[in-house]
């Protein structure tokens, strides 16, 4: 007989897939065992710490919505993660951890020691390999091909690609990627990574992150191996460690960093590293660290322009084999501006909205989904400026918009503006319609339903007011 959690798991993995790619639901779905359930908590069995991270981190809205709805809202997931799938002499070793989204899931779980030949496992050598397999830990779908080229990361790309054809032999060593969060700065340095593997399967390449080669350095400092943990480090070819601005005031881990890249570095190694900032701009990391990290080439990684953005979420479609309408393609991107993750982010939560409610996709249902994305404006715009903003975009002289014309493009234009102030504003009824020569609450109330009809029955229209509340919310960041 079917068991409980079996019977909840199959009917989530029935939904997931529907909406996730075919080779995604092969790679993160498949080798997944559902153990046990109690009550609302579902727990499910993972291959490996990498395995849940990057479901927690790729994959948590999706589950968390499908559990819902089997499970109720309480629904919750842990995960079984195996640490070690065992022998005949050992038993298999498991860890359980409760899912939350990757990013609030605390590090601070024992790091495995990196000793090698040591009884202990190294998280980054594969069981039963000779000592130099040590995998990668790099994500397959990071790739140069799946990484959308445009003006914001042109100058990255190119030095990633330059360095990947000849890894340590070139002047970009190291390479820093810099820029802030969603941009791609960790996807660009593994794409590095797989196209070195690619291109020469005989280099080790690692890829670590920050924190985890703070932990590891520190569970090795307590057990007095130090030089074992350096001596691993300099086997490494390319060396890839992600978000370099956390070792700040990691003192001795910084240490520990010195000596290995020194080490890779005269050995003719590639270093690629990533940051939140530029080199010059970390703090509590020394100078020395420093002063090395601005040996090679630092390159910055900035926001997609509205262009760009269509190109990376018309190639996610592409590569999920997914199709939606394109003015539904059009407003995500003009409304997401901060960030690719958050891009991504709102383009799978439209497709598990979509296939949860078994509706298809629309700009109705891309405005709902995306009312829970678009960030309220952090600095204060106000109805000066978007007058003038409006002024400006349709050529119209800023008298005139105040003034009791009819002309229709200057009405239309004052209407908007109306509709502008009430969604960037905070200011009341009132208060706008005093901006505009003194009109009154209804008048204003009145422009806003009326812009509101337009964008639903005009298209061309629905762009011009699009684009300029895209204008606004720019200068509201
Ligand atoms: P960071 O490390 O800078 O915070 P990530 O590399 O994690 O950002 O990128 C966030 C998400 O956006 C990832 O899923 C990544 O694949 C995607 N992404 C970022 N830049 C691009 C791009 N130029 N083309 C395609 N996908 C991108
Ligand atoms: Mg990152």
């Amino acid at each position: 007989m079917e068991k409980a959690h079996d019977k909840v798991w199959n009917n989530c993995l029935a939904i997931i897939k529907d909406i996730v790619e075919w080779q995604h639901f092969k790679t993160w779905f498949e080798p997944i065992r559902p153990v046990g359930i109690k009550e609302h908590v579902l727990t499910i069995q993972v291959p490996s710490q990498f395995f849940f991270e990057y479901l927690e981190e790729h994959y948590v809205n999706l589950l968390a919505k499908t559990l819902k709805r089997e499970l109720g809202k309480e629904a919750r997931l842990e995960y079984r993660i195996m640490v070690d799938s065992g022998n005949d002499k050992n038993k298999p070793v498991t860890m359980d951890v409760s899912g939350h989204g990757y990013k609030t899931y605390s590090n601070n779980e024992m790091d495995f020691p990196l000793v090698i030949n040591n009884p202990v496992k190294n998280p980054f050598v594969i069981p039963g390999l000779k000592k130099m397999q040590i995998d990668a830990q790099l994500n397959p779908v990071h790739t140069f091909d799946s990484f959308v080229e445009g003006d914001c990361n042109r100058v990255s790309r190119r030095a990633g690609k330059t360095v990947a054809e000849k890894p340590g032999a070139t002047s970009f060593n190291p390479l820093v990627l810099y820029g802030g969060v969603g941009l791609g700065k960790t996807h660009l340095a593994q794409a590095v990574g797989n196209e070195v593997k690619r291109l020469h399967p005989n280099k080790v390449v690692l890829y670590v992150s920050s924190e985890k080669f703070i932990n590891q350095f520190q569970d090795h400092s307590r057990n007095n191996a130090i030089n074992d943990f350096i001596h691993f480090y300099q086997l490494i070819d390319v060396l890839i460690i992600d978000d370099v601005q956390f070792f700040n005031r990691a003192e001795k881990s910084q240490d520990a960093l010195f000596a290995i890249f020194n080490h890779l570095h005269q050995s003719g190694k590639q270093l690629i590293l990533t940051s939140d900032k530029p080199p010059k701009d970390l703090e509590g990391v020394q100078e020395r660290l420093l002063s090395r990290f601005r040996w090679g080439l630092s390159a910055d990684l900035q926001v997609p322009d509205y262009e760009t953005r269509i190109d990376i979420l018309e190639k996610k479609m592409r590569n999920d084999g997914l199709e939606m309408p394109r003015e539904v393609v059009k407003y995500i991107a003009y409304n997401i501006q901060s960030n690719v993750r958050e891009l991504e982010g709102a383009l799978i939560s439209l497709l598990a909205q979509s296939s949860l409610n078994k509706r298809e996709i629309d700009l109705d249902l891309a405005k709902k989904v995306l009312r829970n994305f678009v960030k309220t404006s952090s600095k204060e715009i106000t109805i000066d400026t978007i007058q003038k903003m409006v002024c400006d975009f349709f050529d119209v002289p800023y008298d005139k918009l105040l003034q009791k014309t009819r002309k229709r493009e200057i009405v239309q234009a004052r209407q908007i503006t109306m509709y502008l102030a009430k969604i960037f504003t905070k200011n009341s009824l009132k208060t706008i319609g005093e901006h505009f020569g003194g009109r009154d609450h209804t008048t204003v109330i009145h422009s806003c339903q009326t812009v509101k009809d337009l964008m639903d029955t005009d298209n061309l229209f629905r762009e011009s007011v699009m684009e300029l509340q895209q204008k606004v919310q720019l200068a509201a960041m």
